[in-house]
């Protein structure tokens, strides 16, 4: 984080429900280039409904969503999505990449061609430019000696680094994970938090939703503590973790082994 930075993602008032009801409530976040931010908070406060709203999986119903100086806003008026909303989500997603738990590649692709097949799909890539790029970016995550190996013969740590991988192969400016090592083995879990502090190393903003309390203590930026549809606190990672200010951060901490 510098002084200097702009944004990169800016949310303000951000509200979204379903049919049951308000599950994100005025959410207000900034972040800057470089920044790599942990949301952490009980299961069911709308971790997972944030990151699907800053790439648009989700769209918002009310509020102001900036990325890389695009914005979407919402005053709760539009009866479903209308032509300029939808353009705009469009214009956001292109500049976000993102992981989750368990991303399934392609499984009659090799793990070179599961990389290489966005950037010629959507956007129209020459195969030579496209395969040059994936193995860059596999020998970037640490996949250089998998490229031609299917998906079901890598573990599941090698298969997120490979979805990181084909994420980055679309030139994104912000990464988000949603809980990309829950579902590993405990020793599968390190190197792809490793991949994570590398792409810091280099400058990627990246916020990542997880339940690895060291990691988000050690390498984020800040952290984000959410409950019950809001932002809490957001707090220097040693700072909330030994001395959280709000009481649901206590409360949540205590609970965690
Ligand atoms: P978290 O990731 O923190 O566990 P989620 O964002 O997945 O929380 O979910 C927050 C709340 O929103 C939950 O009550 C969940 O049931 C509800 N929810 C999430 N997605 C949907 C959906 N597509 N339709 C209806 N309810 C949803
Ligand atoms: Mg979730």
């Amino acid at each position: 984080m510098n002084g200097r930075a702009q944004p990169l993602v800016v949310v303000e008032n951000l509200c979204k429900g379903f049919e049951d009801g308000e599950v994100l409530n005025n959410i207000n976040l900034t972040i800057e280039e470089g920044d790599l931010v942990s949301i952490i908070g009980p299961s069911g406060c709308g971790k997972s409904t944030l990151l699907r709203c800053l790439n648009c999986l989700e769209i918002m119903d009310r509020g102001r969503l900036t990325v890389c100086g695009h914005t979407l806003e919402r005053d709760g008026s539009e009866k479903g999505y209308g032509k300029d909303t939808l353009m705009k989500a469009h214009e956001i997603r292109k500049e976000v990449g993102m992981v989750f738990q368990s991303f399934t590649l392609f499984p009659h692709k090799t793990v070179l061609e599961n990389v290489m097949l966005a950037p010629m799909v959507v956007k129209g890539e020459d195969r030579d430019v496209a395969e040059a790029r994936a193995v860059e970016l596999l020998k970037k995550v640490g996949l250089g000696d998998r490229m031609n190996r299917y998906p079901s013969t890598l573990s599941g740590g090698q298969t997120q680094r490979a979805a990181i991988a084909r994420a980055l192969a679309m030139n994104p400016r912000v990464m988000l994970y949603d809980e990309p090592t829950s579902a590993l083995d405990p020793e599968l879990v390190g190197e792809v938090l490793q991949v994570m502090r590398d792409l810091d190393a280099e400058g990627m903003t990246q916020i990542i939703v997880t339940h690895e309390m060291r990691f988000a203590k050690d390498a984020s930026d800040y952290v984000v503590f959410m409950d019950r549809g809001e932002i809490v606190e957001i707090e220097d990672g040693e700072i909330l973790f030994s001395s959280p200010k709000n009481e649901r951060t206590r409360e949540f901490l205590r609970h965690l082994v």
